[in-house]
């Protein structure tokens, strides 16, 4: 196997924010080549290494994803599942992490309804924290495994114009999305009604566009995302149908983007709603399967960063 040249200094991964563009690309281009290995890609990385994941919200891609990771680099896998443990019994979350510190795990997956959550456990534990989506702070390998498949698809991050359309103020996936494409240099837009944007995106270096004919235009890529009703109080949008006829991306208004501009979804999708079910199911346009798959290489490739890493810092 090749080295792995990472310019990674730190043994957790909290977030996208700060990461420089030697570290993003040397991530995705350490994930295209397991990609490319696909099915051969059992390796020894992890022998020996304890993997916990702990998921306080739903996920199927994601921890299915880092435990298929974590498996195929031979490690012990373990899943907490939340609705069965002590944190159902009033334990709090540090108190959580701490008992499970003390079974000596060399990574905690974290996925945690609030914000902050996982720098706040990395502070108090010497496992490595990887962040799978915190509240609407973070999501760094859902942003990683889209630039991925945007560079798997030999399109050039550097000068992309890519849309981010929906729910960007309850995404953590905008944010992590905004932070690494931005670094790479990517002209990003977002595009929602403007109870969904958050007042001062442009500070993060986006265009806002509040609708869809002007926001899509000489755009790439869309990304589209999903109304993340668990973080609203109700009054945010309209009727589904009313959203949909506003937002909704269908073949016919994809138009308005640039000739074969292709669409992404971090899942899960709510056909219908943010998308049309022929969109989501035309594999000519859609790269949702391409992000599922990558899921898988670009986790593969953190852990063995932050495996290394560990290796270096912790001497
Ligand atoms: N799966 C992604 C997340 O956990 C996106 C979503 O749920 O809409 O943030």
């Amino acid at each position: 196997m090749d080295n792995f040249n990472y310019y990674f200094d730190n043994i957790h991964l909290l977030g996208i924010q700060g990461m420089n563009k030697k570290t993003i690309q040397s991530i995705l281009e350490r994930a295209q080549y397991f990609n490319q290995k696909k099915k051969n890609r059992k390796n020894k990385i992890l022998k020996d290494s304890l993997v916990i994941n702990l998921f306080f919200e739903n996920s199927t891609r994601t921890k299915a994803s880092f435990e298929i990771a974590a498996k195929s680099m031979s490690a012990d896998i373990l899943n907490i599942s939340v609705s069965s443990s002590s944190i159902k019994k009033g334990e709090t979350l540090i108190d959580t992490a701490a008992t499970l510190n003390a079974m000596h795990p060399d990574f905690l997956i974290l996925r945690h309804p609030n914000s902050g959550a996982a720098e706040m456990l990395s502070k108090h534990v010497e496992c490595s924290i990887i962040n799978a989506g915190d509240g609407r702070h973070e999501h760094p390998t859902q942003a990683l495994l889209d630039a991925a498949v945007i560079k798997e698809e030999g399109i050039n991050l550097e000068g992309l114009k890519i849309a981010i359309c929906g729910d960007i103020l309850n995404s953590r996936v905008a944010r992590s999305n905004i932070y690494l494409l931005t670094t790479m240099g990517a002209q990003v837009s977002v595009i929602g009604p403007p109870t969904l944007i958050p007042k001062d995106i442009e500070r993060m270096g986006v265009k806002v566009f509040f609708d869809l004919n002007s926001g899509l235009k000489s755009s790439d890529i869309i990304m589209i995302l999903r109304l993340q009703n668990e973080r609203m109080d109700g009054s945010e949008t309209p009727s589904k149908r009313e959203y949909y006829s506003f937002f909704g991306i269908n073949e016919n208004n994809l138009k308005l983007a640039k000739k074969n501009a292709l669409v992404m979804h971090p899942g899960p999708m709510n056909r219908g709603v943010e998308i049309a079910s022929l969109l989501a199911d035309n594999n000519e346009i859609s790269l949702v399967k391409k992000q599922v798959e990558m899921g898988v290489s670009v986790r593969i490739a953190c852990l063995e960063m932050l495996k290394l890493s560990r290796n270096k810092l912790l001497k």
